[in-house]
């Protein structure tokens, strides 16, 4: 018996090889969905030679004409929006309507970066020199490898491709090794925007390779891989920032978070509630900017916790295909193992929970679904303290706005964190220097579903790196400072002598 991916991916122009080593799953009932092959380290290193030739070719072409491809692309993503983010729903377990979304935000950002291919510019600057010219130029970088974490399959691709795309870098892709149908659905739609380019656009321009962190690893050692973008978890981070270090290349890391909000007393608890829950349980509390931690003024915190907690029970978990399902399953087994792992370590540290068990196992006993839990917590222990990608949210009291503040930014990662109030010294005080240290401080929202238009990541163990909107695109090209001196004579900066 076929299953229903088999003709999503017909339709999106996959054809699936007769066997292989790599199993692909789906987290919605544990159907095998497909075996693949997966690439070598020498298959990898041919991908960034020729990724390496089609860099030299399009490096040339103009930066207007590289956002054609991107604009064609955004074409072949709008048409296929149905059958790909149910592809996405089908891989990651993530509910339809964030299926679909994540595709919107592909589409989103190939928008983003065709118009920015008219607008890679650079400064100009006084020189102090007479008849001098200072100026700045950004050029094409090099090779971008790309590594993905399963969450975000192909969105996270798309912000770092049609980036690079339209900055006149090829990109060589290493999605996850649980997510490679998505990528291989969106090669082949770039294929399609390819066929309708034209000619000047060289071979290789976008590759995949299929399989596990070894080929990650191929990415980060290879000095011709000018740019390593990599999502995924901080120990992954660990691992490839001192490989790309160590031949002095680029990384963009996009890592773990472990997002706060703070709910004060002047706060609209209805937006806290609503905010609280898709930050926490939505994508079943797997994705990076997930609300992990509470901090709630103690003069709310009952009623709040109430709230949310009868929010939380009465939340539809189940298949994520099915209209009126809000949270879909777990991505393994071995996730449901670091959640239980997680709320025990939690209960021992004197946390209440509710909620968190297994279920759906009659129906699905190789699916993963997993009960939303708040966990009602006396500090900020060490669990609390790290990442558990799961549908855990602690809750915490606080009386004072600083302790509420330093609390939340007194975690190794940075990435997202929110505030709820209507106090406007608060307000600003989150946002200020001495405010939130986030790459993401948000007021009256919550911590997660960034639009693509700001930049994108966080600070300290969350890596650093920015992607998608804003200026991020100067981490796909190099910047070159360029002087020239039209008079007939050879002035020296700062008004040094040397006369020969
Ligand atoms: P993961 O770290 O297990 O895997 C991510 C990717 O890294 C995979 O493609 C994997 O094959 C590759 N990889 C693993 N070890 C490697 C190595 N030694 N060398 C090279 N590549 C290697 O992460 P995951 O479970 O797929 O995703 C969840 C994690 O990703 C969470 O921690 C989440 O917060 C993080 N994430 C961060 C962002 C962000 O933008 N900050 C976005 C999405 C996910």
């Amino acid at each position: 018996m076929t299953h229903p991916a088999h003709d999503l991916l017909t339709a999106l122009g996959v054809s699936l090889p007769d066997g292989g080593d790599l199993p692909v799953h789906s987290p919605i009932d544990g159907a095998r969905l497909a075996m693949l092959r997966s690439a070598t380290p020498d298959d990898a290193r041919a991908a960034i030679t020729t990724a390496h030739h089609a860099f030299l070719v399009w490096r040339d072409v103009p930066a207007p004409r590289r956002g054609e491809l991107v604009r064609l692309l955004g074409d072949e993503l709008r048409r296929h929006k149905a059958e790909l983010g149910r592809l996405v729903s089908l891989e990651t377990g993530k509910i339809l309507s964030e299926g679909e979304g994540e595709v919107q935000e592909m589409i989103d950002i190939c928008d983003f970066a065709t118009g920015l291919s008219r607008q890679l510019h650079g400064l100009t600057i006084a020189s102090e020199r007479p008849g001098h010219r200072m100026m700045e130029q950004w050029h094409p970088l090099g090779v971008v490898g790309v590594i993905s974490a399963f969450n975000f399959p192909v969105a996270v691709w798309a912000w770092n491709a049609a980036l690079a795309l339209v900055c006149g870098d090829p990109v060589v892709w290493k999605p996850s090794e649980k997510t490679p149908l998505t990528a291989l659905a969106t090669q082949s739609l770039l294929a399609r925007a390819l066929a309708r380019f034209g000619s000047d656009a060289p071979e290789g321009l976008s590759q995949v390779l299929v399989g596990g962190a070894a080929l990650g690893e191929v990415l980060a050692d290879d000095p011709r891989v000018a740019l390593v973008s990599a999502t995924g978890s901080t120990r992954m981070g660990r691992l490839v920032a001192p490989r790309v270090a160590a031949r002095f290349g680029r990384a963009l890391l996009e890592l773990g978070g472990n997002n706060a909000v703070i709910v004060a007393p002047t706060a609209d608890l209805d937006l806290a509630v609503r905010g609280l829950v898709f930050g926490a349980y939505g994508t079943a509390g797997q994705r990076c900017t997930t609300t992990r931690r509470l901090f709630v003024h103690e003069s709310v915190a009952d009623a709040l916790l109430t709230r949310l907690d009868r929010a939380r029970a009465s939340l539809s978990i189940g298949d994520p295909l099915a209209t009126g399902t809000l949270v879909g399953p777990l991505v393994d087994e071995a996730a449901f193992g670091r959640m239980q792992a997680a709320l025990s370590r939690a209960r021992g540290d004197g946390g209440e929970v509710s909620g968190g068990r297994r279920m759906l196992a009659d129906r699905h006993p190789h699916a993963w679904y997993a009960e939303p839990a708040l966990v009602r917590m006396p500090g900020q222990t060490a669990v609390v303290r790290e990442e558990t990608f799961a549908p855990i949210l602690y809750a915490m009291r606080y009386r004072d706005f600083d302790e509420a503040l330093a609390l939340q930014n007194d975690v190794p990662q940075g990435l997202s964190s929110a505030v709820f109030t209507n106090d406007l010294r608060e307000a600003e005080a989150f946002v200020a220097a001495s405010g939130s240290d986030c790459g993401i401080a948000n007021v009256n929202i919550g911590t997660s579903g960034a639009e693509i238009g700001g930049a994108f990541g966080g600070e300290k163990e969350t890596g650093g790196g920015r992607e998608s909107g804003s200026d991020a695109w100067r981490h796909y090209m190099r910047r070159a400072t360029n002087t020239v001196n039209r008079s007939r004579a050879l002035p020296l900066a700062q008004g040094v002598r040397f006369d020969v």
